[in-house]
């Protein structure tokens, strides 16, 4: 199996790490051609703004929303969320619009705009995820076949799938529990092994 981790911006090095700790191989993707071959996508948070415009320039848009539609795994991080979105509330960044959800950027305001919280999220085992925020985005919206995995205490939804695509507000490339990539890579072996054609 073969991870891509889209390297353009923000840190995927941190994906990257957990990805080899957990034995998986790794490709960085800076360009179209490095996503041929790939089982599935990480877009890592950074700045989403920064992101957008990079993948525009270098001719990442389409790739990427072709590989969602051939039924690849990807899963978004927090700024990688965002691009993940099928709209946002401003209109830049321009999102790929490849999972049906609204998000609200820096949903936190200025006084809290890192924090860190125990999240139980469907699937996993106790204990709760340990969660952190940086400048996160919340889930205004989900589409019927998305499924919420994780809430704020508020209700807000934080962690969400809609087949083989995985949105998350937090970052877990940030801490040492490696349980949301592992189910990221069963997503990618269950994507590619349901291959549509
Ligand atoms: N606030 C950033 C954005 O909207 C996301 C922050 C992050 O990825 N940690 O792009």
């Amino acid at each position: 199996m073969i991870i891509g981790v889209l390297a353009v911006q923000g840190d995927f090095a941190e994906h990257i790490a957990i990805l080899k700790e957990l034995g998986v191989e790794t490709q960085e993707v800076r360009l179209p051609h490095q996503l041929k071959g790939l089982d599935g996508l990480i877009m890592p948070g950074g700045e989403s703004t920064t992101l957008s415009r990079l993948m525009t320039i270098y001719e990442l848009r389409e790739p990427v929303r072709a590989m969602a539609a051939r039924g690849k795994a990807i899963w978004g991080t927090c700024a990688g969320m965002v691009m993940m979105a099928s709209e946002i509330t401003e209109q830049d960044p321009v999102p790929l619009e490849i999972m049906d959800i609204g998000v609200l950027r820096n949903a936190f305001g200025r006084q809290v705009d890192s924090f860190e919280q125990d999240l139980p999220v469907v699937g996993l085992d106790d204990p709760p995820y340990h969660a952190v925020f940086i400048r996160a985005p919340v889930i205004t919206r989900v589409g019927e076949q998305v499924q919420v995995l994780a809430s704020l205490p508020d209700g807000r939804p934080v962690a969400v799938q809609q087949g083989q695509l995985l949105a998350t507000s937090f970052h877990p490339e940030l801490t040492s529990d490696t349980r949301l990539h592992r189910r990221f890579l069963d997503l990618t072996s269950w994507a590619s092994s349901g291959q549509k054609a």
